[in-house]
């Protein structure tokens, strides 16, 4: 096995291959992500500056965060998985669900953002770093 992040969608239409590490892992609870994934939050693995290859055709929705920073989050029109997201703005960074590696275990979060929209009945890692919105850069 070698370094290489990979994953795709439910339905195997869509499959990616990313090289690089992801620079930060972050269970997300704000609205659009909540709504994104069904429940309580979203999990991201975000890499920056990482080489992806993407095979099969996804489709996205667009959604405008809290300080106007555009994002396109994808999915698979075939199966709905919600698989991957960029930013227009930002081309460099690639963000990927954690549930959509080959290996979800390789998911380990560091810090929980937008705790201001949680619910308390989406408990997560108490020991985790939280964040009323976003961290600081
Ligand atoms: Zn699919
Ligand atoms: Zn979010």
């Amino acid at each position: 096995m070698s370094g290489l992040y990979t994953g795709g969608c439910a339905c195997g239409a869509i499959r990616y291959e990313i090289s690089g590490k992801p620079a930060v892992m972050v269970d997300c609870q704000c609205r659009q992500c909540q709504r994104d994934s069904g429940t309580g939050h979203q999990s991201h693995l975000s890499f920056i500056g990482a080489q992806v290859t993407i095979e099969g055709d996804a489709s996205n929705w667009q959604t405008v965060g809290d300080g106007g920073t555009v994002k396109r989050r994808a999915f698979c029109p075939t199966c709905g998985s919600s698989v991957y997201l960029t930013f227009p703005d930002m081309p460099d960074v690639f963000i990927v669900t954690p549930a959509s590696l080959d290996e979800p275990s390789r998911y380990e979060p560091q810090l929980v953002s937008w705790t201001a929209a949680g619910y308390t009945w989406d408990h997560l890692d108490p020991s985790l770093p939280k964040f009323e919105k976003m961290p600081p850069t």
